[in-house]
């Protein structure tokens, strides 16, 4: 056996590196945060060898007091805390005052640095067991400097865990878009090898913002994103940023990005509260896109829970939860086809707390749909639709005409669009029908040039919205069991399924409490009256005992839902009248999602004058 003995400050320090990550990336990542503490509105990083060799990084922060330079390579030592209690609302990046001495314990490293008030700047870098500092002077601007060169070349075990150059410097420069696309106010370069790869100007406008998340997230999410701006004043919390439209899914999660009061964070609460909110739209096994920020009360949220800080915990899980779902649920429904351009608007989000009005019930296409077990709801009068976009009530007003118009044009097919409105604004966004191809796709006509849609696709979703909205209307109809379902549960289930009593309630659940471990499932609704309702009521409590609510047996209702829709929808072949045609295309204008069919496919799509000018070589 040996003896206890206390570890070297080095020894420490390197145990300590491990954790932060261990590789080029976690370094970055902590030398651009100090950077951005220390008030930094300049950053230029180089890198050698996909940082391994060398990261250099140099800000224009207010620097470090020369006789501070030691101590801020200690272990433990930091400007940012001074007591506990600071730790409740911390507003710095870093605060656990690791990072610099872990760095230097593992690497060659030098800070230099000058005090925004001081005559000259000074070097410092550690050196043996005891990481005895020693100081030099320097030349340097204000602000500092941080070089650190041969990562691990004291712990080849640990050097052998890094990858290959450029996965290193992949994974580095993952690490400086994300911090980049939290701080706008801020400019960034970075070269590998010499090469310059990033250089990100200060971008103050809304433009000059979406030009920067242009250049991390390509301009393709830009060009097919909603914008977010959300608030829930009652509890303070605020949501902005961009969303991709359903249809720009990703085949992996790569392109979200989360903030929580300016710090880069993955969360499980967060990913399930988004994947949720696009669970009606999405295609199977795609995954949303996304640059957002939450703002809240720092005295909510805990970020010291995990040593790189990835992580945090909301002090109030469920009204995050909530409050995500919802924002971005709402966003989503209010895409609608733009009155303006003809394509889908960017900004509808701003809008969407605004305006509410309902209009009234157009007229459905007149299809039937056949029995599919539920013929008492498809048969219930679908509820007034709610629109916030602007071509809704001009739909009201016209919502007549439109009858006429598939009537008379009907014979000849020839919809003359100069005559009908010699107002450009007076053609709807979809504009009117000219003809049905091959059975499947509906030709259009708008201001800008031609549209085609996906009948079957269009209508599907048209009718599994309505059937959605009945269904929450009608309130839901629930069945008892001939013979209760005994389930066994953990205790804390037990709990939590009496504690949330009246949400089961108001989804057609009874539940009662059996004994200490398990429960009886009395009543559930008539819908769901074949499926497995077990297995459904241990889902739903799993999901609020980890996020605080649940969604399950909501998506259990749509599901059936939707698999009703597609069964009741327009089939291809069908031969549709002009009227038919057009009052689809209204109806897809008035419905909320109707640019997705309910498996997330896109139900229409554009093609201006220019652009058929451009295949043809007009004008050129
Ligand atoms: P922490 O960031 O948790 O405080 P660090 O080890 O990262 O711990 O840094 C230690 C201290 O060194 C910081 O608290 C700060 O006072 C100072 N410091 C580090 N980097 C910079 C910088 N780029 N500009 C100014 N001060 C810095
Ligand atoms: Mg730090």
């Amino acid at each position: 056996m040996q003896r206890i003995q206390l570890l070297s400050p080095r020894l420490a320090n390197q145990i300590a590196a491990g954790e932060g990550g261990g590789r080029p990336a976690s370094v970055i990542k902590e030398l651009l945060e100090n950077s951005l503490d220390a008030g930094a509105t300049k950053l230029e990083v180089d890198v050698e060898q996909g940082g391994i060799k060398l990261i250099r990084i140099r800000d224009n922060g207010h620097g470090i007091d020369k006789d501070d330079l030691s101590l801020s390579l200690s272990r433990h030592a930091t400007s940012k805390i001074v007591e506990l209690a600071d730790l409740e609302a911390v507003g710095s990046l870093g605060f656990r005052g690791e990072a610099l001495a872990s760095i230097s314990s593992v690497s060659r490293l030098t800070l230099t640095s000058r005090r925004v008030d001081a005559q000259a700047a000074w070097s410092v870098r550690s050196e043996g067991r005891e990481m005895a500092t020693e100081i030099s002077p320097a030349s340097h601007p204000q602000g500092t400097s941080v070089e650190m060169r041969d990562l691990f070349f004291n712990t080849p075990a640990r050097r052998k865990f890094m990858r290959t150059e450029n996965t290193e410097f992949k994974h580095l420069d993952e690490v400086l878009r994300r911090i980049s696309l939290s701080r706008f106010d801020v400019d960034f370069s970075l070269s590998h090898n010499g090469r310059v790869i990033r250089q990100l100007k200060k971008a103050q406008s809304l433009r000059e913002q979406e030009r920067r998340v242009a250049a991390i997230c390509g301009p393709a999410f830009i060009d097919q994103s909603i914008k977010v701006e959300m608030q829930a004043e009652s509890s303070g919390l605020s949501l902005r940023g961009w969303i991709s439209l359903p249809t720009f899914s990703r085949s992996q999660a790569d392109l979200q990005y989360f903030f929580v009061n300016g710090r880069v964070i993955k969360d499980r609460l967060v990913t399930h509260a988004l994947r949720q909110a696009y669970s009606d739209v999405l295609f199977n096994g795609r995954h949303p896109a996304y640059v957002l920020y939450l703002e809240l009360d720092p005295a909510l949220v805990d970020v010291n829970v995990h040593p790189t800080k990835h992580e945090v915990r909301f002090r109030e899980n469920r009204l995050v939860h909530d409050f995500l779902f919802r924002a971005i649920h709402r966003v989503i429904g209010d895409v609608r086809p733009d009155f303006q351009s003809g394509k889908l608007p960017q900004d509808s989000a701003a809008s969407a707390v605004v305006a509410e009005q309902a209009i009234p019930q157009q007229q459905g296409i007149g299809l039937n749909v056949p029995d599919s077990g539920s013929a008492e709801l498809l048969a219930q009068p679908a509820p007034a639709y709610q629109s916030v976009n602007p071509s809704a009530s001009y739909m009201r007003e016209q919502s007549n005409s439109y009858g006429q118009l598939g009537r008379a044009s009907q014979a000849s097919a020839d919809v003359n669009l100069a005559q009908l409105a010699d107002n450009e604004s007076q053609v709807p966004p979809l504009g009117f029908a000219i003809a049905q191809l091959h059975g499947i796709y509906i030709l259009a006509q708008n201001a800008q040039g031609m549209i085609v849609v996906d009948m079957h696709a269009a209508h599907e979703r048209i009718v599994y919205e309505r059937l959605k909205r009945s269904y929450t209307e009608e309130k839901v109809r629930s069945q008892p069991l001939l013979v209760p379902v005994s389930v066994a549960l953990s205790a804390l289930e037990v709990d939590c399924a009496e504690e949330h009593h009246g949400m089961f309630a108001q989804l057609g659940f009874e539940l009662a409490r059996l004994g200490e471990e398990s429960i009886a499932i009395r009543q559930v609704p008539v819908t769901l009256a074949k499926s497995d309702v077990e297995q459904l009521v241990r889902d739903v409590l799993a999901d609020v005992v980890a996020l605080g609510s649940s969604r399950k047996i909501q998506e259990s209702i749509n599901e059936l839902l939707s698999t009703m829709a597609c069964h009741g929808s327009v089939r291809a072949n069908r031969q549709l009248t002009i009227a038919e045609m057009n009052q689809l295309l209204r109806d897809m204008e008035s419905t909320e999602r109707s640019g997705q069919c309910n498996h997330g496919r896109p139900t229409w799509t554009a093609m201006s004058l220019s652009e058929l000018d451009k295949l043809f070589m007009r004008g050129q």
